[in-house]
């Protein structure tokens, strides 16, 4: 079976219509030379994710699922974000494929770079991980706030690859393990490497987006380093426990002092000491309180075990449309 996988494409989509027509026929001619050259299976498919899009995405994957049979579809209720679109894909592929391979619908990840994906897995790799060359496509906050980011989560611990984003191979295998953990504070490329299973990387360049604009707001890419992070470690919490630790001690010496300073000095003028003291203590107070928080939240989302994304309907083969609810 490694000789000639089953390869699917798991292509999330949120209001991707402009680049979709373009992408679509770009990844059918990639697959259709890798089917050729023998690299992979006939039986191989692209499969496009709709995270509930408000435009006209949906119709634009209908269509293409009944134009070519290598293509199929899933669509989400509504828009439960990149990481469950990926998710999805790659669970509702598992049984089909051998190997599932995540990239972004505006193609920005280089797709030539599929052929050393294959080519790594065929050498024995489960997971393999696209890692981008350069960050030129990136504006200069996205640019700072990621190496800002990747130095936080390295120093809090976590065992994360550097510059890797969604775009990855994993084989049935690492996908029947990742099936097994069900927790709803997803964040994948934390999460896939503590699997632990044979792995390799494959360096790619990253292109401009040809068409329509990013669709990771900063609100979502807020929420995807806060899940990162709480979904990586509880340093944070420990930190605060230093924290208090290191102000309680302070303070201990601060009460020695200001005791002897009555005997010694008798006045105690010292307001402005103790306004700054008790609103820097208010202040951290607050913010050790929300950083708690965040943990018992993700704590409650994970206890009521929600779906993390709802399939309304999924097109297979033009066929043969089994319309279905999903959710996992
Ligand atoms: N995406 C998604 N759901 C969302 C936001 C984005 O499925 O809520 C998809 C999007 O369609 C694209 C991928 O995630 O295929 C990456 O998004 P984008 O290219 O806009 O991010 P950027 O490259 O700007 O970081
Ligand atoms: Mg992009």
């Amino acid at each position: 079976m490694r000789e000639c996988p089953i390869l699917y494409l798991v292509v999330p989509c949120y209001n991707e219509q402009e680049t979709l027509p373009s992408s679509a026929e770009k990844l059918k001619n990639k697959l259709a030379e890798l089917c050729e050259s023998k690299e992979i299976s006939a039986n191989s498919r692209i499969m496009f994710v709709n995270d509930g899009s408000q435009d006209n995405t949906w119709p634009i994957i209908e269509q293409l699922c009944h134009e070519n049979t290598v293509f199929s579809g899933i669509n989400f209720s509504k828009n439960f974000g990149h990481q469950s679109a990926i998710l999805a894909g790659m669970m509702t592929a598992k049984d089909q494929a051998d190997i599932v391979v995540t990239i972004d619908a505006d193609l920005q990840q280089d797709i030539e770079a599929l052929n050393s994906f294959i080519k790594k897995y065929k050498d024995g790799c489960e997971i393999v991980y696209g890692v981008r060359n350069n960050r030129e496509t990136d504006g200069a906050f996205k640019k700072k706030t990621a190496l800002l980011y990747y130095w936080i989560l390295k120093k809090l611990g976590c065992n994360i690859i550097k510059n890797h984003a969604d775009y990855r191979l994993m084989s049935k295998r690492a996908l029947e393990t990742l099936s097994s953990y069900k927790e709803v504070n997803l964040f994948l490329r934390g999460l896939i490497p503590q699997m632990g299973y044979r792995s390799d990387v494959v360096y790619f360049d990253v292109k401009e987006r040809e068409f329509g604009s990013s669709k990771y707001t900063l609100k979502k890419m807020l929420t995807l380093a806060s899940d990162g992070i709480t979904s990586l470690s509880i340093q944070p919490i420990r930190m605060i426990t230093a924290l208090g630790l290191v102000v309680s001690l302070l303070s201990f010496a601060m009460m020695i002092w200001s005791f002897v300073d009555y005997f010694v000095s008798g006045a105690v003028p010292g307001y402005t000491t103790t306004i700054i003291v008790s609103l820097a203590m208010g202040g951290l107070t607050i913010f050790s309180l929300g950083i708690v928080g965040e943990y018992i939240g993700k704590i409650y989302l994970e206890t009521k075990g929600r779906p993390r994304y709802i399939i309304e309907s999924v097109i297979w083969n033009p066929d043969e449309n089994n319309n279905k609810n999903t959710s996992v």
